[in-house]
């Protein structure tokens, strides 16, 4: 049975560990401190990283977990990341090393051009969605448009309702308050603004979220719902042509909010 064990880094990134029998893999280590601690503590040898985007947060610690460890490093083919030697595209499929575990690649670029989610769409399925799909929200537009992220959110929204999604950072309650801005009508929020508050409150991430819960209460997933279309057009004073439009003024908003 992989556990998975959230590892906190910087202000609020989570480095998840996958461990089994005595062995483990990183995915977006962004310092490597705090996983070697975790590691030694835990009496855990790497034998995988795994990287969703370049971005520093996500990838600093590559090198010297690298030079410790000299493990496969796993990640996006049309990025450049240091002492990757397992160049990813969408299609592409992997073993983790030391894991009965295996991944498929998507492409879901807008965030970063080449960012990539692992996606595990077995009997427990789950995805490492890096930052793109937030807990209740979605990555900023670095290089990428509002169409290439709404089709990248899309892309994982059609995923089984069950897959648990591992982001990059605890963004969530913050989230959250900007959803219940947008489409104050809709009951889930509150009740899960409750939910996450509790997990905080004892100290807890409030990942894993689920992708059925995301459609559920994730403004940026509802582009095409009446009130979250109200909110945008409100905002923007202007009717909005399409869901991409809708999508890209609500992330305009959530800049400012
Ligand atoms: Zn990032």
């Amino acid at each position: 049975m992989v556990q998975i064990h959230a590892v906190p880094a910087f202000k609020d990134n989570y480095i998840w560990v996958l461990a089994q029998d005595g062995r483990a893999a990183a995915v977006d280590p962004g310092e490597s401190l705090p996983v070697e601690r975790f590691l030694q503590e835990s009496g855990l040898e790497l034998t995988a990283i795994l990287a969703t985007h370049h971005h520093g947060d996500h990838v600093g610690g590559v090198p010297e977990l690298f030079a410790h460890w000299g493990c496969p490093v796993f990640g996006p083919a049309n990025e450049t990341i240091p002492d990757i030697r397992h160049p990813l595209v969408e299609g592409d499929r992997i073993t983790v090393p030391g894991f009965d575990l295996s991944f498929s690649v998507l492409d879901i670029p807008a965030h970063t051009a080449g960012h990539i989610a692992f996606v595990d769409s077995g009997r427990d399925p789950l995805t490492f969605c890096g930052d793109t799909l937030f807990a209740c929200g979605c990555g900023r537009l670095f290089e990428g448009t509002a169409r290439q992220m709404s089709e990248s959110l899309a892309k994982l929204a059609t995923l089984d309702g069950a897959t648990r999604v591992y982001c990059g950072h605890e963004y969530t309650l913050a989230n959250i308050q900007f959803a219940q801005a947008v489409e104050p009508g809709n009951p889930r929020l509150a009740e899960r603004k409750a939910r996450e508050e509790a997990k905080r409150a004892r100290g807890e991430p409030t990942l894993p979220s689920t992708i059925g819960e995301e459609i559920a209460t994730n403004p940026f997933l509802r582009c095409a719902q009446p009130e979250v279309i109200a909110s945008a057009e409100r905002h923007a004073g202007r009717r909005l042509a399409d869901e991409v439009e809708v999508f890209a003024e609500i992330r305009a908003w959530k800049n400012n909010f």
